[in-house]
């Protein structure tokens, strides 16, 4: 206990002499139902923003009893005390959260006190839940949902209305070109305009009421069977005072061993929770031809 006591305060000391109050930054990761392996992929998302040294993650697991496949396993830390993070990562794409915990979610959000952010499948759940729609800007619904946008090769971005071009789909799987719009966003700031994604399937046709979204990345889907335009892929929201930090990347642990997704995520979840980014850029970040993954653990 005495041992334990030390180590604590050392840490404290040590953090506060580093940066003035920058502790590491407590994430929550929702998952438990989804149409994608959420159990291989939530603990990659896990080590590596503990990797990083600048996060703490808890799971917040919400296991569907029906499932056959997660029999036996039971509800971890879910619903969470939202009071005890700075920042949700969901990783969840099943049924409805509790009505409360949902109110939660929102309040909290709209309030600030903690940020949001959505990897992948994430944005396929909650279509009927009006606040959710908002903070996610956009995600997998048919075509009459809602608006569309996309960028043409002149970089012009288009928004779309509802029942205009296609379903929400990922016509196009395969590594494909990201386009930085905004390079002097924190979470962008320093990348290559122009980056390799390693093959991922490429959602195209995201839909949604697109209010207050600020697209940081685009990816472009390649003619044939991609859509032959520019579709959202790195963005954020603003909600209330909350900050939603949304990448549509990262199907399966493919997709998430690129270099430029980790970095991505991590940039994008320090900048959910506090509004700044001082994560650096690895050395191994793909270039305009060249995918680049870390290795598998
Ligand atoms: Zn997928």
């Amino acid at each position: 206990m005495k041992k334990h006591l030390v180590c604590t305060l050392l840490v404290v000391v040590f953090s506060t002499a580093a940066v003035a109050g920058d502790r590491k930054l407590r994430v929550v990761l929702l998952d438990g139902q989804n149409n994608h392996k959420w159990e291989v992929t939530s603990p990659f998302l896990k080590q590596v923003l503990e990797d990083s040294g600048r996060f703490t993650v808890e799971y917040s697991t919400n296991i569907n009893p029906k499932d056959k496949r997660y029999e036996g396993l039971k509800n971890v830390n879910f619903p969470p005390d939202l009071r005890k993070y700075d920042v949700i990562v969901s990783n969840y794409n099943g049924g409805n959260w509790p009505k409360e915990f949902n109110d939660q979610l929102d309040d909290a959000l709209k309030s600030g006190r903690i940020g949001l952010v959505i990897v992948h499948a994430a944005n396929n759940s909650f279509g009927g839940w009006k606040e959710y729609n908002l903070m996610i800007g956009m995600g997998w619904r048919g075509k009459s949902y809602g608006k569309r946008l996309k960028y043409d090769d002149a970089g012009k971005a288009v928004l779309v209305d509802a029942g205009l071009d296609l379903d929400t789909g990922h016509r196009y799987t395969g590594p494909f070109k990201i386009v930085v719009r905004d390079p002097n966003h924190p979470v962008t700031k320093g990348m290559p305009l122009e980056w390799m994604h390693a093959q991922d399937e490429l959602y195209d046709n995201l839909r949604g009421p697109i209010e207050n979204v600020h697209v940081l990345a685009t990816g472009y889907a390649p003619g044939g069977k991609g859509t032959g335009v520019h579709e959202p892929m790195i963005f954020t929201i603003s909600y209330g005072k909350g900050r939603v930090f949304h990448t549509p990347m990262g199907h399966d642990l493919n997709g998430m061993r690129c270099v430029g997704f980790v970095a991505t995520l991590l940039r994008g979840t320090e900048w959910a929770a506090t509004g700044k980014v001082s994560i650096p850029l690895p050395s191994n970040f793909p270039s305009a031809d060249r995918t680049s993954s870390v290795s598998a653990k």
